[in-house]
């Protein structure tokens, strides 16, 4: 009955001091987020003792009644917020979501078409230590050198010498949207399945501000953490009932044993808050935030310093910054950054010239401080914020004052202690 800080005081003060350092850095690494305290009451629960293997209404333990009701919201939620004849909620994060899909709709050894890692496709889209790149013969298409954008001249060319079984069409780090319906005709003449990974754009698309995957997809994944701002987890959709099947079998008993009942409990939150209005004003200053930040980052005394944005501007959540041409690095920026309080990541451009520990860009996302309560006015503020540390001569002190200005004025958890 003793409470963690009497059982386990270290721990504690990791609780403690995590929760300061979310209060007093700006959060603009573009997969985080900040989750409502209903959810972390969800995650917090006792049904983090509860064993359900199988289904709803199909399970291997006795007294699930209770879990299946969570389960069950969990999925019609789902469903209903992004249009999908079925759902599957069980994945324990992104990484095994997508590990059930190949494992559902390929063999070991297929063909496997998906955006490459360093020009911003995740470690399951293929890389080569990643299951992924072990278990199947990847094959991966780029962006294009001078715009930064998906060539689908490339990705049809390649699809129909490799004859892919999938197409992965998503991303980790990529500024614009996809062309789901181009992939869709692509898989279509090869005979592939078009498999999209929303992971990180899920909740533009819940907000209805992304085009839905789902009317062209024959099977989508996404986590929930990212964009939807929910429990760090995963889930599976498909409007075609053969693959819906191969699905449930893949994650259980495929891939995973018990679910993770209170983290599906603080799912079925989750889709219930992204339907909402809130939900979608935020997405819309998660969209302005992003823009307001490019732009700032495409002024002259930015472009003077030698520092582009990859594709010239950003149509989602997040901006990629080259710095190719600067003298600073990603490595740099991103410490310098983290000096000032506001954290990002460094991220490799393609045909990167410096090393993957330094690198030459950076990821910069708004879904973080969008849920904080940023709008314009705290945007442009952040933004000039950003543009200012990346110039050369910065003046350090001056810039955390004003982010320390700004992370006061939005509390974080107020009510929470830790
Ligand atoms: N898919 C994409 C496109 C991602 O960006 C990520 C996470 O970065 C994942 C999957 C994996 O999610 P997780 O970290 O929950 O395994």
């Amino acid at each position: 009955h003793a409470p963690l800080a009497e059982v386990d005081p270290e721990i504690a003060q990791v609780l403690q001091r995590e929760l300061d350092r979310q209060r007093g850095f700006l959060e603009m690494i573009a997969s985080e987020n900040f989750v409502p305290v209903s959810v972390l009451e969800s995650q917090g629960s006792v049904l983090t003792n509860k064993y359900a293997e199988g289904y709803p209404g199909r399970r291997y333990y006795g007294g699930c009644e209770e879990v299946d009701v969570a389960e069950e919201l969990a999925i019609e939620r789902a469903k209903a917020l992004f249009g999908a004849e079925f759902a599957n909620v069980q994945p324990h994060s992104g990484a095994s979501a997508n590990a059930a899909v190949l494992h559902a709709v390929a063999r070991p050894g297929d063909t496997i078409l998906g955006l490459s890692l360093d020009h911003g496709g995740h470690l399951t889209h293929g890389m080569k230590i990643n299951f992924s790149g072990r278990l199947y013969d990847i094959v991966a298409y780029g962006v294009d050198p001078e715009t930064s954008l998906v060539d689908m001249d490339e990705v049809r060319r390649l699809a129909h010498e490799h004859r892919p079984k999938v197409i992965i069409a998503g991303w980790s780090a990529y500024p614009r949207q996809l062309d789901f319906a181009a992939f869709r005709a692509i898989a279509d003449e090869v005979g592939a399945l078009l498999w999209v990974d929303m992971a990180h754009f899920a909740g533009l698309v819940a907000a209805g501000l992304h085009p839905n995957p789902m009317p062209h997809a024959h099977v989508v994944s996404s986590t929930v953490h990212k964009t939807i701002g929910g429990p760090r987890s995963g889930f599976i959709l498909s409007n075609d009932a053969e693959i819906a099947k191969k699905i449930n079998s893949a994650v259980f008993p495929g891939q995973q044993g018990g679910p993770l009942m209170h983290v599906i409990a603080a799912k079925a939150t989750a889709f219930k808050l992204a339907a909402t209005p809130e939900f979608k004003d935020r997405q819309e200053r998660t969209l302005r935030g992003a823009r307001i930040l490019a732009d700032r980052l495409l002024q002259q005394d930015v472009a003077d310093a030698g520092i582009a944005l990859r594709s010239g501007g950003t149509d989602v959540h997040l901006v990629l910054v080259d710095l190719r041409n600067a003298q600073i690095d990603g490595k740099q920026a991103e410490d310098l950054l983290h000096d000032i309080r506001i954290t990002v990541n460094r991220n490799s451009v393609p045909n990167d010239p410096r090393p993957p520990m330094t690198t030459s860009g950076l990821r910069i996302g708004t879904p973080a401080l969008a849920t904080r309560g940023f709008g314009d006015a705290e945007f442009t503020e952040v933004a000039d914020i950003i543009a200012r540390a990346l110039l050369p001569g910065a003046d350090v002190a001056a810039l955390r004052e004003r982010v320390s200005r700004l992370a006061e004025a939005f509390p974080l958890y107020p009510d929470l202690d830790r």
